[in-house]
């Protein structure tokens, strides 16, 4: 799902009135009880000065108040977000930790965590100078002028006061450059040609359209123009600097040993070092292509009972996953089918008695809204915070803007067996239902800033609890299909640390996802790209995945015969996106729960 939503999501269930003007922070003092001054000092105070920093990040989560101010990136404001930082980690380290309730304690963490991620990444990543695709205008200013958060003629009003700053913004950016990588370069170049798109006739339409005076059509006139040009100079320094002598003293977008292991540290808040973890997936992989092995030979002569099995077992797993991806739906019954999946996937999760879902929130198929669609195949689409009474919508891209073959391709990879894997991930039992545990102990601080490992995790977990449950029958072709799907997670890892750690070259890497995952052409192609252009996300899945697989096996060997899966689940659920670490602490038999 896209993050954009899973926040909009969140910030809708715990919508909390946001006030005018920053609160006094000595207000929190008068409540005696360690949480309530707790909760008071680290919500409004905070957020408040948080999203005036961040207000890109506010647009996305769905908080339009700051909306019309851009954020000019210059070392002014870097150095007045050292101090922000500075101040409010000294907040949180006097606050009496022990003395906290669960939720509180969880929040305690990943704020704490999270803060502390940014000071390091301000001042030792410093990706700010070697990212030339972090500076773009484009999807807030985007967002603004989609979203119907607000008659458009406000709209326009507030974008009209974000682009004024747009020359200073690009300006900033291209003085913060250093020696930027030449795939960051390259990525910039290409977005920042989307955000030309975006100044273009589509936005002096809507303005024809509008209500707005003559006035503030001319000033919004002069500053697209004027938008436009800083837009363009930016790319055209990124581009000067794709040659000669600045090309040749770019730097690698592989961040190395030193800065892959601190970031890895603060986004997995695991307590495991990066090269731990890629040795549990190199092992994880063996075994993974050792259990397709095995089902691969027990199905070879049922589906090809004319010829011998090959001797490379890649070429055995590989033809029969082929073999496999043939029983798929026509295009047409693609959304029919996802349609028939959910109430089956609920009712399937209820009857073997996996987790307890809310009836009286059914989650709602329909096909991507046309202005949504080409981001993701398929996603939550929920209600933004100043709308928490809406719907929860699980939008499917219907397919019909794909060529036959584009069509073909993708219904053989989402075939009869991974199509409900995929949907499980997605929805029942996966991130729909953790984001609805979420919200019965609404969080500010974990909605904004959640464990990613936890929610991916959960998710790459839930594929696994259906098929343990006996989902799918236990047929040997639905669990084959289960390891390809579920190698991918590992391979993720397997990628992320070899291309940015061990220096892995593209043939390589491209080698590993084609001949040892089984990976279609496209899907290798977008990895790549994702693996140049991030570093450390893709290693969530299966760190996620195998800590709360662990958290379970402990709970279960100390819990004997008491040990009750659904309540295990619930449990677990209940502390919202903590990092599983924290949430295993407090899972812990004598862990106290005030
Ligand atoms: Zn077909
Ligand atoms: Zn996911």
């Amino acid at each position: 799902m896209t993050t954009r939503r899973r926040l909009l999501w969140l910030l809708g269930a715990g919508a909390v009135s946001w006030r005018a003007g920053a609160r006094d922070e000595a207000a929190g003092e008068r409540y005696a009880d360690p949480n309530a001054r707790f909760e008071r000092h680290f919500n409004e105070p905070f957020f408040d000065q948080y999203w005036v920093r961040n207000t890109d990040q506010a647009v996305a989560s769905g908080y339009y108040r700051v909306a019309g101010s851009l954020n000019v990136p210059d070392a002014l404001y870097r150095a007045d977000y050292q101090r922000f930082l500075e101040h409010w980690l000294a907040q949180l380290r006097s606050v009496p930790l022990t003395q906290l309730n669960d939720r509180n304690r969880t929040d305690w963490a990943v704020l704490d965590s999270r803060l502390r991620y940014e000071q390091w990444a301000l001042t030792t990543l410093r990706e700010w100078q070697w990212n030339p695709a972090i500076y773009n205008i484009a999807e807030p200013l985007a967002l603004i002028l989609d979203t119907e958060y607000a008659p458009l003629d406000q709209r326009l009003r507030t974008a009209s006061a974000r682009l004024a700053d747009v020359p200073a913004y690009y300006a900033a950016a291209s003085r913060a450059l250093l020696r930027p990588t030449r795939e960051h370069t390259a990525l910039a170049i290409d977005q920042n040609r989307g955000a030309l798109q975006l100044l273009g006739t589509g936005l002096e339409q809507q303005i024809a359209g509008s209500g707005i005076t003559p006035k503030e059509r001319a000033r919004l006139a002069t500053q697209i123009k004027a938008a436009r040009a800083a837009v363009q100079t930016y790319i055209d320094a990124l581009q000067a600097l794709t040659t000669g002598p600045a090309a040749l003293a770019a730097r690698s977008f592989r961040i190395g040993q030193a800065l892959y292991g601190q970031k890895f540290l603060f986004v997995h808040q695991s307590g495991e070092s990066a090269p731990s973890l890629y040795r549990r997936a190199l092992s994880e992989k063996e075994l993974v292509l050792a259990r397709m092995d095995e089902l691969s030979n027990q199905l070879w002569s049922q589906y090809f009972p004319d010829s011998a099995t090959p001797v490379d077992r890649y070429e055995r797993i590989g033809r029969v996953i082929a073999k496999l991806s043939e029983n798929h739906v026509a295009p047409a019954d693609y959304v029919p089918a996802v349609e028939r999946l959910i109430p089956a996937l609920a009712d399937w999760v209820e009857s073997h008695r996996l987790i307890d879902l809310d009836p009286s929130k059914p989650l709602q198929v329909r096909e991507t809204p046309s202005y949504e669609r080409g981001v993701a195949i398929a996603g939550i689409d929920a209600p933004g915070p100043y709308d928490p009474a809406a719907r929860t919508y699980f939008n499917v891209d219907p397919l019909d803007q794909d060529t036959p073959e584009q069509a073909e391709s993708f219904l053989r990879e989402y075939n009869n067996w991974m199509l409900p894997v995929f949907i499980a991930h997605e929805t029942i039992p996966g991130h729909y239902v953790q984001l609805m545990y979420a919200n019965r102990s609404p969080s500010r601080i974990k909605s904004i800033f959640g464990n990613g490992a936890m929610i991916e995790g959960w998710a790459v977990y839930s594929e696994r609890m259906m098929l343990e449950s006996g989902y799918g029958g236990n047929a040997s072709e639905q669990w084959l299909m289960y390891w390809k799907w579920y190698l991918r997670s590992v391979t993720n890892t397997i990628l992320d640390y070899s291309v940015h750690v061990l220096g892995m070259s593209e043939a390589v890497a491209k080698d590993l996802l084609r001949h040892e995952a089984f990976q279609s052409e496209k899907e290798v192609a977008g990895k790549w790209i994702r693996v140049q252009r991030s570093s450390v996300q893709l290693t969530q899945y299966y760190s996620g995945f195998s800590a709360i697989y662990r958290l379970r096996e402990r709970v279960q060997h100390a819990q004997g015969d008491r040990f009750d899966l659904r309540a295990f689940h619930e449990q677990f659920l209940s502390y919202g996106s903590a990092p599983v670490a924290v949430i295993a602490v407090l899972m812990s038999p004598g862990a106290s729960s005030p």
